[in-house]
């Protein structure tokens, strides 16, 4: 099996050369074709197993594809705002409105899937991805989101902060991933993540990777997801 074989974009396939990847690993050979049908995940795998991969270039071909000219006609909030000033009005704060958001239950984690996202997508033009993290200075985040990045990474707690004080908005969010689900659970961080589901379109495609699909775990998948395809590695 090879990444061609799998159906990614051309510009993925290149950044994998590069990064010396050769074949897709078992998880990413199961996960990436029926993601990239849009299907909902359920993925049971470990660190190492090349998890990461298996959402992030499924999404990354998403937007690949996607129509450029029509998104790159719609301004950023760095632009309303310049717009509003050249009108002689104050500006208003536009909310970030990610197309991806992936939940982690780590800073450690969100930086790497963060970093390995860049990586990956290095030619896919226009898709830029930020962590949003816990401990990360006010300012410094506010200025990550006025930029208005297509792929959120983040550790639920102070994402939850942002979204209630208005600085995000998930109405147009088409991918959610939440990564390492059962740690996530038992940091506590269920009601913030359901509360974080309640807020994303309810046609968004979801993606659930865990340890374990079993308890409380397994609930919550199922609750959050639409005929998923479940993948035990
Ligand atoms: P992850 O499970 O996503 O944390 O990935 C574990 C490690 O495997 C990371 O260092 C990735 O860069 C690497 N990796 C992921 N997919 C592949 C692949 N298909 N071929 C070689 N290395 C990979």
């Amino acid at each position: 099996m090879t990444f061609e074989a799998l159906g990614l974009h051309a510009s993925i396939i290149k950044a994998l050369d590069e990064a010396g990847y050769t074949k897709p690993t078992p998880v990413q050979e199961q996960a990436v074709p029926a993601a990239l049908q849009g299907r909902d995940l359920l993925v049971s795998s470990q660190t190492g197993s090349g998890k990461t991969a298996a959402f992030m270039l499924p999404a990354l071909h998403k937007f690949a594809e996607a129509e450029q000219p029509a998104q790159a006609a719609a301004r950023t909030p760095n632009q309303e705002r310049q717009a509003a000033r050249s009108r002689g009005e104050r500006p208003r704060f536009q909310p970030a409105q990610p197309k991806m958001l992936v939940l982690t239950p780590t800073r450690e984690l969100a930086m790497q899937v963060t970093t390995a996202t860049t990586k990956y997508g290095s030619y896919v033009r226009r898709v830029r991805a930020v962590s949003i993290l816990g401990g990360m200075p006010y300012p410094k985040q506010m200025q990550l989101l006025s930029r208005n990045p297509e792929i959120l990474v983040a550790t639920p707690g102070r994402l939850i902060d942002h979204m209630e004080s208005g600085k995000i908005n998930f109405s147009q969010l088409e991918i959610l991933v939440l990564d390492e689900a059962d740690r996530m659970l038992d940091m506590g961080f269920i009601e913030d993540i359901e509360k974080i589901v309640e807020a994303t379109p309810e046609n968004r495609q979801t993606m659930l990777f865990s340890a374990t699909l079993d308890g409380v775990v397994g609930n919550m998948a199922r609750r959050i997801t639409r005929d998923p395809l479940v993948i035990q590695i």
